[in-house]
C-alpha cells in the first residue's frame, strides 16, 4: 500500500497533464464533438497502463435510428479495457463518461477547454463531470502496474458517450451489448467529493402537445385556444407536483429524497402563430426524476389518477404526449427492489399517427408516443 500512494504521490504533475489533455478534447455534447480523437486518446492510455483497450464504433444504422439528423455526422463510440488477474473469481466494473455540456455565458479562466490552472485548481468544461474521474482512474491502474500490486478482482473499465443527453449510445449499449461480465460497478460520477452513493433517480422526460382550433383573433369564440388549455393543465400539474413531494426514500446514506416534477424546461407555440391568431397549438416538456421506491408505471399510474381534473377543463382528449426519454432508477440490494446499474432502457420515440383515445399522460405499452386530439365532431364552441 505504500509504494501504491507513493506512486500516486509522485504522479500528480503526470494526473494533470492527462486531465488537462482531456479537457483538451471539446466532447460537447449535444452535437457529440470531438469523440473520435479522445476515444482514441483513452484507448492508448488503457494499454499504457497495462489493459487490453478497444474501441467500439456505434454501428451506422444504430446510429441514425437513435440519433436526430443534425446528429449523424458525428460518430459515436465507447471504449473498454480490461484487466485479467490470475485466479481472481470476481470482476469489478468502473465507469465515466466522456461528454460534456455545452459551454454557455462568460468563462472567466480563460478558453474554458484550455484546463487552466490558478492556484492549485484546474478550471475547464468537464474537469469535475468528469474527465477527472477518467484522469483519475488511469493514474490508479498505472499505481496498480508500475507498483505490481495484484488486484483481488479482474477490472473492466468502460468510456462512454452521451451521458449528457441519454445514455442510449453510451451506458445503454455497454449494459446491453458489450462483451462484459461484472460482478460489481462503480460509476465514477464526479461532483459527490469523497462520497459514496448507492444509486441515481430515474427520468421520464415528456414533451406534451395541447392542440387548439385556429381563430381569427377577432373571433375568439371561434377558436379553442391551446394555450389557454395548456395553462390549465400546468396547474393541474401544480396540484401533482405537490402529491409527489410527500412521497419520500431515504438512502443508505441517510439522506431524504423526494420525486420532483420540472414543467417547462422547453414551451413554444406552434408554427403560424401570430399576435391576432387564436393559437393552435402549444407544446411544454416535463422533466419527472422517479426514486427507487417507484417505478415508471407506477408514476404513470399515478399521474392518471392525479389527471381526473382533466375532464373539467376540457383538455381530456386534447393532448399529444411525446416520451423522449426514459431511464430506470437503480438501488443497491437490500433497499427495496433490486434494480440494474445502468439505465436498461431508453426509448426515442417515433410518431404514431393513430388517433387513441387514451388518457393523457399515458403512453400506451410499446407506443409512448400517443396521438390525441379533439375528436371526429371536434369540440363545441365556447369549450
Ligand atoms: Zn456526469
Amino acid at each position: 500500500m505504500d509504494r501504491l500512494n507513493a506512486f500516486i504521490d509522485r504522479s500528480a504533475p503526470v494526473l494533470l497533464g492527462r486531465l488537462k489533455r482531456l479537457v483538451g478534447f471539446p466532447t460537447v455534447n449535444p452535437p457529440g464533438e470531438d469523440y473520435e480523437a479522445i476515444t482514441g486518446y483513452l484507448t492508448r492510455e488503457l494499454g499504457k497502463v497495462g489493459l487490453s483497450g478497444s474501441r467500439f464504433p456505434i454501428p451506422g444504422p444504430l446510429l441514425r435510428s437513435s440519433l436526430p439528423a443534425e446528429q449523424h455526422g458525428f460518430p459515436r463510440f465507447n471504449v473498454l479495457g480490461k484487466l485479467k488477474v490470475p485466479g481472481a473469481k470476481k470482476t469489478i466494473h468502473f465507469n465515466a463518461h466522456y461528454d460534456v455540456v455545452p459551454v454557455s455565458g462568460a468563462w472567466r479562466h480563460g478558453n474554458p477547454f484550455s484546463g487552466a490552472v490558478e492556484k492549485g485548481v484546474i478550471y475547464g468544461r468537464g474537469t469535475a463531470d468528469m474527465k477527472g474521474s477518467m484522469a483519475s482512474l488511469l493514474t490508479a491502474l498505472d499505481a496498480l502496474q508500475a507498483t505490481r500490486s495484484r488486484p483481488l478482482m479482474n477490472i473492466e473499465v468502460s468510456f462512454t458517450a452521451d451521458e449528457e443527453t441519454d445514455s442510449f449510445l453510451g451506458a445503454r449499449w455497454v449494459v446491453d451489448e458489450a462483451p462484459i461480465r461484472p460482478d460489481y460497478a462503480i460509476v465514477m460520477e464526479g461532483a459527490e467529493g469523497n462520497q459514496v452513493c448507492c444509486g441515481h433517480n430515474g427520468t421520464l422526460w415528456l414533451e406534451v402537445t395541447v392542440h387548439g382550433r385556429a381563430a381569427h383573433g377577432s373571433k375568439p369564440e371561434d377558436g379553442v385556444n391551446s394555450l389557454e388549455k395548456m395553462a390549465a393543465l400546468v396547474l393541474e400539474l401544480e396540484a401533482y407536483k405537490k402529491q409527489i413531494a410527500r412521497r419520500t426514500f431515504v438512502t443508505p446514506e441517510g439522506t431524504t429524497m423526494r420525486p420532483t416534477i420540472n414543467v417547462g424546461g422547453v414551451f413554444s407555440c406552434g408554427p403560424g402563430s401570430k399576435i391576432n391568431t387564436v393559437p393552435a397549438q402549444a407544446s411544454f416538456s416535463i422533466d419527472r426524476r422517479v426514486l427507487s421506491v417507484e417505478d415508471h408505471a407506477e408514476a404513470e399510474r399515478r399521474r392518471r389518477k392525479a389527471d381526473t381534473g382533466l375532464p373539467h377543463h376540457g383538455l381530456q382528449g386534447l393532448g399529444e404526449l411525446l416520451l423522449l426519454h426514459q431511464a430506470g432508477a437503480p438501488v443497491l440490494q437490500g433497499h427495496g427492489r433490486q434494480r440494474e446499474a445502468c439505465p436498461r432502457k431508453a426509448h426515442r420515440v417515433q410518431r404514431v399517427d393513430r388517433i387513441q383515445r387514451h388518457p393523457l399522460f399515458r403512453p400506451p405499452p410499446g407506443h409512448p408516443h400517443a396521438r390525441l386530439r379533439p375528436g371526429r365532431r371536434g369540440h363545441p364552441r365556447g369549450e
